[in-house]
Parts: structure tokens; sequence; C-alpha cells
């Protein structure tokens, strides 16, 4: 068992790095060991009018939005929101449990029903034709209706759904899309692409019967895309399916591309946009003056991007999600007409499949530098932001622990002694219903006697699998500016889409 000061000053010191260049402001010093900042009933009473105060003097804004911008935390349910918040909270120092996020600033809030048309619980790709097309539709599949059927290309075919992006290019507006995960995965994918199956992000992964009946996969289907002079800034991983099987990696001498077909996207988006830029790289990312560019395609890795721990870990080499935002809006706001923005973090979700909590609340903290980022260079008078996510996790914040203990330490009260369980074992206040963490409950590892807030430690989980599941209770929508207040009470998800589409004045 690791002592409260020790280790709170441990996350402390590896967390500097990373708050260095992504801290929210303004936030007080950090302080080595936190103390609930409100402790006695007037200390309550006070700070409960302050935020009376504050839903009081929140007016609509019925306006127009000129912009919106759509962020998306994949996999990110309300207890990520939660964990993520006093995490966050914590490696700076201070009171995570009354931490404000950035995210906790917006003041409009839905909860939100995301199961899809076929599923009690969705994957990604349901959930992101939803929010970005308006319709439910079935799980595996992409900017497609409900009458689509899943690896039929030809009997999905008819059945394309038009997204918010399609629409705004249509109008002369501006578009672009950041992930962390591959620019073709799915919450990304929704906003160009049209697939009975979402695992057609490279022709390599599509069947002979699909390609034969016209079918394409969604990278090509990125750069083809029919609508206005296509989307202006891509952000993301996913490079090999770009790139032939032919050809190495640029930044990975032992890797190579994926596509079958031979061709080069990346080359012929480059060739077709002389004044865009192609990058692969954060020095390369870092050189592009938004001013002199047009468009700006970036693809940072050969699969997904790296998680926010391993990237600031691994020297910076890769943009992070706030930079993507912070050049993608200067690249965007460029258009007197206004533009959509989709940002992803996109990887809270994969560290939850792997049962592994710390990536995912770096994440999830990275996506609200990335929000501050963004609310530091818009107006919220003409810019709709909205932040939500597609789908929840089996993610639990369990137990008793005492105020201040570690969000990634075992179950103390007080702080130091932990709670044991009726095996006379320590357990970890955060925790899977399923997945890889699962153990055997007679030879269940003491969590108390480990270092639970390891970078790489697994949650212990009850039912054994291979990936940690998605979990099917509701999410929550947070937005500010015009029409922000209609993200009320208890929507659909894909009500979301409505609702940015009212705000923009699309018919
Ligand atoms: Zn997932």
């Amino acid at each position: 068992m690791r002592k409260l000061s020790s280790a709170l000053l441990a996350s402390c010191l590896i967390a500097a790095p990373l708050l260095a260049q992504s801290a929210p402001a303004p936030a007080p010093a950090p302080v080595p060991v936190a103390k609930p900042p409100i402790n006695t009933s007037q200390g309550y009473l006070k700070a409960g009018q302050a935020e009376l105060a504050r839903l009081e003097a929140d007016k609509p804004n019925d306006r127009k939005a000129r912009n919106v911008i759509i962020f998306i935390g994949d996999g990110m349910g309300v207890s990520t929101l939660t964990a993520g918040r006093i995490f966050e909270g914590q490696q700076l120092g201070l009171d995570g449990e009354s931490y404000v996020a950035q995210m906790d600033l917006l003041p409009h809030t839905a909860l939100v029903k995301t199961y899809s048309h076929d599923a009690q619980v969705p994957d990604s790709a349901p959930t992101a034709t939803a929010i970005v097309a308006g319709v439910k539709t079935k799980n595996g599949v992409i900017g497609v209706g409900p009458e689509a059927i899943e690896n039929d290309c030809a009997a999905t075919a008819p059945f394309k759904v038009q997204s918010l992006f399609g629409m705004a290019e249509d109008r002369g507006l501006a578009t672009g899309i950041v992930s962390t995960a591959t620019i073709t995965h799915a919450t990304p994918a929704a906003t160009y692409a049209h697939v009975a199956q979402r695992d057609w992000e490279v022709d390599a992964n599509m069947p002979a019967a699909a390609k034969a009946a016209g079918c394409t996969d969604i990278a090509r289907q990125m750069m083809e895309w029919p609508h206005g002079d296509g989307l202006e800034v891509m952000l993301g991983g996913g490079r090999q399916h770009f790139i032939p099987a032919t050809m190495a990696d640029p930044e990975y001498a032992d890797k190579k591309g994926k596509r079958a077909d031979g061709m080069n996207l990346a080359a012929s988006w480059s060739a077709a946009n002389p004044k865009g830029a192609y990058v692969w790289n954060r020095d390369s990312f870092a050189a592009v003056d938004p001013k002199k560019t047009t468009k700006l395609l970036g693809l940072f890795e050969p699969s997904h991007m790296q998680f926010e721990a391993d990237r600031t870990a691994a020297g910076n080499k890769e943009p992070s999600l706030a930079e993507m935002t912070t050049k993608a809006i200067a690249m965007l706001s460029k258009n007197q007409k206004g533009y959509v923005l989709m940002v992803e973090a996109g990887r809270i979700d994969h560290a939850h499949h792997g049962g592994n909590a710390r990536r995912a609340l770096q994440d999830t903290v990275a996506l609200n530098t990335a929000l501050k980022a963004a609310m530091d260079q818009v107006d919220l008078r003409d810019t709709l932001i909205v932040v939500t996510s597609d789908h929840s996790h089996v993610f639990t914040i369990a137990g008793y622990p005492e105020r201040g203990n570690p969000i990634l330490g075992v179950v103390s009260a007080p702080i130091g002694t932990p709670s044991l369980a009726m095996d006379n074992k320590g357990y970890t206040t955060l925790g899977y219903a399923n997945g890889p963490g699962a153990v055997n409950a007679a030879e269940r590892p003491d969590p108390a006697k480990m270092d639970t807030e390891a970078l790489n430690y697994r949650q212990q989980s009850l039912i054994p699998l291979m990936s940690e599941t998605h979990g099917g209770d509701d999410v929550v929508a947070r937005a500010a500016g015009p029409k922000a207040h209609l993200f009320k009470g208890t929507i659909e998800q894909n009500t979301i889409f409505h609702i940015m589409r009212a705000a923009l004045g699309f018919k």
C-alpha cells in the first residue's frame, strides 16, 4: 500500500511534463497534498449560492450559429467524466472531487439515449451516424440508415444518409475532422463515409464481392467525398490506409502501407491540392501556416495515434489533441460562411477496452485541454460547442474511499488504510464489470499490495473477456453557444444532429 503523500507526489511528478503544455487555466499553483477547500456549513451554503447565481445569470442564446464544433469522447460515459475530473484535479494537486473540469463549465446538459436501431448497447458506427446524420442505424454500419444490411454492399448502397458535414460543404462552409484514432475510424468516418461495414477502412479489408458491387473503402471515400471542395482539415491516425502495401511507411522503416489497389491517396491528394499541406509528424504539422494553407491533411501514425500518456513519454512526436484543435480552428475560421468541426478523443474507448483506466483518464484530460483551447479561440455568441460521447463503458467508481483518496488507488478510509473485501484483500476504486482484467476469485491478487496507479495497471473485473465492453447507460451531451439551451432533459442521440442543424439554420 502506498502512502497518500508519496502517491500524490509521485503522480504530480509524473504529470509535470503533460501539465506544462496542457494545464487548464486559470489553475492555482499545484500543492503537494489536496485538502477539500470547503469544510464548513457556511462554505457549502456560499458555494451553492454562487452556483445558483451562475445558473440564473445564464440566458439562452437564440441566435444562428455560424460555426459548430462537436467534441466526442469515444466511450466517455458518466463514470469516466467523474473519474476524469477527479484525476485531473488530483494531478494538479487540487481537491479532485470538487475540481471543475473544462467540460463542467458548459452551461447546458442533456442525458442521451445511445441504443442503436438493432442493439441495446451500441458500437461507435451507429452512434456517430446518429450524432452527425440524425438517424439511428444498425451496429457496424456507417452513414447509412437502418435499412442497411451489415457487410452487404449492394443491399446497403441505396440507403445513404447525409451528414451535417456534407450539408455544410454543399452550402460553402468549411469542414474539418480531428481524431486520435485512425481518421477512417467509425466516429470521424460518419462525417463523410457510407459503408456496410465499419472495418472497411482500407480496400484490403474488403471482401471481393463488395468491391465487385462497386463499394469503396473508407479512406478512398474520404478523398473522393463529393461535397463542396472536400474536407479542409483531416488530422488523425491511419496513414497505412492511404499508402500502397508495397510502400514503406515514412516514419517506421519496418512498416508498410495497407492498400491492395496500389493507390497512394496521400500523394494524389497532395497533387490535387498544391496549396494544401500533407504532414505526418509534429514538426511538419507545427510548420504549417494556416494563413497560407488551403487544406491540411495530417496522418500521424500508421494506425491510431498514441495515447496521451505515451505520446508525451515518447517525446511529443505527434501533435496533441489540443494542438490539432487549435490549428483546425485557425484553418477553418478563414471561411466567412463558417465551419463545422468534429474533434474526437478516440482512444478513451481503447484504453477502457484494455481495462486500463489510467490511459482512459489521461485521454479524457486531453479532451478537456482541447476543449479549453477551442473555447479560448472562438466567440460563443456565434459558435455552438457540443461535448458528448457516443456510448459508455462498464466502468465503475466503487466503495467508500475517503475524500482525497487517489482515484487510481485502492479504496481506503481513512486514507492509507485499505478497506478489505470478504477475501481480506483490498480493491480499487475504479473497476470494470468485464474485460481482460478478470481474475480468478480464489487467486485474486491483492491490489493493496500493488502499484494500482502505474500506467499499465489493469483494474480487476468480474467476467473474463479479451476486450472490455461498451456500456448501455445514457451518456451526456453538454453545450454552450447558440441553441445550446436546447440540450436539456433526456434526448435521443440522433436529436443532437437536429439541434446542430437547427443552430446552423440549415433547412
Ligand atoms: Zn469501443
